[in-house]
């Protein structure tokens, strides 16, 4: 048995990141970045407006105020997207809107809300700053600067940045190839008529989804009897298949527990067997070449919590992306938890702030391994450390948020 750290520390051990491999930016949200990207070009491209206004130069109204305002004559006008260069004239302005590049020999921007035009000229009634209103070329980024590192996650926004800087193509870490194999006599689909001593499978359905919230559609999936020779055909396939087999139950000590047994047959070199952990201390971890097998508990809410705390890590090792950045919050517990010491134990829990915005963090009731409703109205987990018996109400406890939320 070893301890819950050095189980998640011989996983990173034996992980190594993927080839990697162009994509069309568009479709790349959710990979990581295989190369440092930089500014091709200074960022913004141009000089241009903040604002809705006139384009002016800030010399020529440097004497008004509302006693004595500044007229000049309205020259033209430009829009966001307008091509043409105008140069402003003496003692004039242009009509700008934002987005608009700024006039040749304009140097400020005067908002519409300060300025009234009367007549084809704008009256001002105040000076402006040089460059006000003005977004100005490469304040952002020089030509040449560094924007992104390999290993950056592609998001939303760093998409949208990558499309600023114009890669219509980025190269990123591939993906894993991941095959789930379900292991138990009495499972049956959600959906199933249910004789006597069976149950549905919930494993299928909570280890595909957590596999999409990481863009991940598994390569194979296979539900098997506990028998040797199902689990050792379903377990060859998906060794040819993936980058990484996680299969759920059949890995304790019972007689119908073949995982273990036929991995080692399939030349599966056991890294670890039993984790010192609540849930999940049936947890086993071998390796093929580079090839990583998971076998989680077969009880559903150690399966998805194995998953986060030991399959989680390995996956976004092999996407490139380091892991330095672990966050866990501090949180005050709302009542006493106890547990025997030896054990590491994740405590399913909820968390919110008190109307002060202290966070408070309050376990979720159904704590048995087989209650899902316990994880399923979670959205952390409390770390009750080892060697611990007893967390008092009111004690500041380290809870690490789960990848899903509940309002
Ligand atoms: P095992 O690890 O195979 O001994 O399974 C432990 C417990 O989890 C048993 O009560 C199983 O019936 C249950 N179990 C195993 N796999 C699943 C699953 N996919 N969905 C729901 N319960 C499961
Ligand atoms: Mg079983």
């Amino acid at each position: 048995m070893i301890d819950f750290e050095t189980a998640v520390s011989e996983v990173l051990r034996q992980t190594y990141s993927l080839a990697t491999r162009p994509i069309r930016l568009a479709d790349s949200c959710g990979y990581v970045l295989a190369e440092d990207m930089l500014a091709r070009e200074a960022i913004p491209l141009f000089d241009s407006s903040s604002v809705d206004g006139y384009a002016i130069r800030a010399d020529d109204i440097l004497s008004a105020s509302s006693s004595s305002p500044v007229h000049l004559m309205v020259q033209g006008s430009l829009q966001a997207g307008d091509s043409r260069v105008h140069h402003l004239k003496r003692n004039h302005a242009i009509k700008i809107f934002t987005g608009a590049p700024i006039p040749l020999d304009a140097d400020a921007v005067v908002m519409k809300e300060f300025a009234v035009e009367e007549n084809g000229k704008a009256v001002f009634h105040e000076p402006v700053h040089m460059w006000e209103n003005v977004r100005k070329h490469g304040a952002e980024f020089s030509e040449g600067a560094a924007v992104f590192s390999a290993g950056t996650l592609i998001t939303p926004p760093v998409m949208g940045m990558l499309a600023v800087l114009g890669y219509p193509k980025v190269e990123v870490y591939r993906k894993p190839k991941v095959a789930l194999i379900i292991t138990g006599n009495e499972l049956r689909a959600p959906g199933s008529r249910l004789k006597r001593g069976q149950i549905r499978d919930a494993n299928s359905l909570s280890l595909i989804n957590m596999l999409r919230a990481f863009a991940i559609q598994p390569v194979f999936v296979a539900s098997v009897r506990d028998v040797k020779g199902a689990v050792s055909s379903a377990l060859k396939k998906a060794l040819k298949k993936a980058d990484v087999v996680i299969s759920t139950g059949g890995i304790s000590v019972g007689e119908y527990d073949f995982v273990r047994d036929v991995a080692a047959g399939l030349h599966v070199q056991t890294i670890f067997w039993k984790i010192s952990l609540k849930p999940g201390k049936p947890n086993y971890f071998g390796i093929k070449g580079r090839k990583l097998v998971f076998g989680l508990p077969g009880n559903p809410v150690s399966a998805l919590v194995s998953f986060e705390l030991l399959v989680r890590p390995a996956l976004l090792k092999m996407q490139g992306i380091k892991i330095e950045n672990q966050i866990s919050f501090r949180a005050r517990l709302t009542r006493d938890l106890r547990k025997k010491a030896g054990r590491m134990e994740f405590v399913r829990a909820f968390f919110a702030k008190n109307s002060g915005s202290e966070l408070l963090v309050t376990p979720t009731t159904g704590q048995d391994s087989h209650m899902m409703s316990g994880l399923a109205k979670a959205n952390c987990l409390i770390l009750f450390p080892k060697d611990a018996e007893f967390l008092p109400k009111g004690a500041i406890v380290e809870i690490r948020v789960l990848p899903w939320q509940q309002w």
